[in-house]
């Protein structure tokens, strides 16, 4: 488990969900995605209607749970959370759209991993709140259509691109995450150690969060680790020093990355020059999953322009080798 993943850890889960604000204004950046959810929501209720379907995709830990929620709380509806890997069967799907209550969110993680046979149930639902269900076998059969209540399905996602298309133009409303800034994860921090009755200034939230990757759940992590040393090396308070202390320690670096990162960015550089080198040949040469590499090493990588992307394949720039402190190696005559 790294400390800087982006993705839930299991002993996230409890913190988490006492830290997730519960209203739209109470989230902090991504303004372009609450403005978009703030117009939608008040026409929705305005008509006293459910609210369109809504798609939100971006990168692990950046707040997607977190705003499905709040669309509930806003329009006053009950959530239920689920997700793609967990939908296994049509008649899964189909006993949690029968639940439903009238209004209510269905939020879908991963959605971009539900089955084919299992988004075939799900296009009448989202797009006439209907279940169409076969009864019977063989020549007999027929189908009879259930009226489903109105609902809004939220679908997360890392890449919009890795749903298929009928699934994404059912979408109404679909919205980017981005990584956050320093500034915005300052605030996130000082939020979450007034509800840990943490002590911790601005120093100190400014290097936990210069360290955080532009992500809220990574920022809330390094804060409880380096509260954790604070206790126990220091007296509890966390400021620019012992946080810069604490974070030298877990060995997050200046720019927030790990060995994890250290070590992809070396192997492109040591075994292949610096590259170009296709994904699954550094996948091959790292022991690290193509898709891993994909989607939860490189965005960042890529986000800080230590890595770059070329038609033939991945590339560390300029800044990787200042930032690891090695000597690119000159190519004389070319
Ligand atoms: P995702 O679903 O995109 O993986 P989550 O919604 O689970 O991310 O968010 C991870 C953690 O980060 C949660 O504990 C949440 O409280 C916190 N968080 C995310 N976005 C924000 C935000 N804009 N403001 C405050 N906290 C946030």
């Amino acid at each position: 488990n790294r400390l800087v993943a982006s993705g839930l850890h299991a002993e996230d889960s409890d913190l988490e969900t006492s830290l997730r604000p519960r209203r739209l204004e109470q989230y902090i950046g991504q303004d372009k995605v609450k403005e978009t959810l703030a117009i939608f929501i008040r026409a929705a209720q305005a008509r006293a209607e459910s609210l369109d379907h809504v798609l939100l995709y971006g990168p692990p830990g950046l707040g997607k749970t977190t705003l499905a929620n709040i669309i509930a709380h806003e329009m006053g509806v009950n959530i239920r959370v689920t997700s793609g890997p967990a939908i296994e069967r049509q008649g899964d799907l189909a006993a949690i759209l029968t639940n439903l209550g009238q209004g209510d969110v269905l939020f879908i993680d991963e959605i971009h991993r539900l089955s084919r046979q299992v988004e075939e149930v799900l296009y009448p639902a989202m797009e006439d709140f209907a279940l169409d269900i076969m009864i019977g076998k063989g020549p007999g059969a027929r189908s009879v259509r259930l009226n489903l209540p109105s609902f809004t399905l939220v679908g997360a996602t890392t890449r919009a691109g890795l749903l298929t298309s009928p699934l994404r133009d059912r979408f109404g409303v679909i919205s980017r995450l981005d990584f956050y800034t320093t500034d915005e994860l300052m605030q996130i921090i000082l939020r979450t150690a007034q509800i840990l009755r943490v002590a911790a200034d601005e120093q100190g939230a400014l290097a936990i969060a210069s360290r955080s990757r532009g992500t809220p759940r990574v920022a809330n992590r390094l804060l409880k680790r380096v509260r954790d040393y604070s206790q126990v090396r220091s007296d509890g308070m966390i400021n620019g020093v012992l946080a810069d202390e604490a974070l030298q320690f877990l060995e997050i670096d200046d720019l927030g990355l790990d060995e994890v990162d250290r070590k992809l960015l070396k192997a492109v550089i040591e075994k292949f020059g610096g590259g170009p080198v296709g994904l699954d040949t550094l996948a091959a040469s790292t022991g690290e999953e193509a898709g891993t590499i994909e989607d939860v090493l490189e965005p960042f990588l890529l986000q800080l322009g230590l890595l770059a992307r070329t038609p033939r394949g991945r590339v560390v720039t300029q800044r990787a080798y200042s930032h690891l402190g090695i000597q690119p190696v000159s190519m004389e005559g070319t």
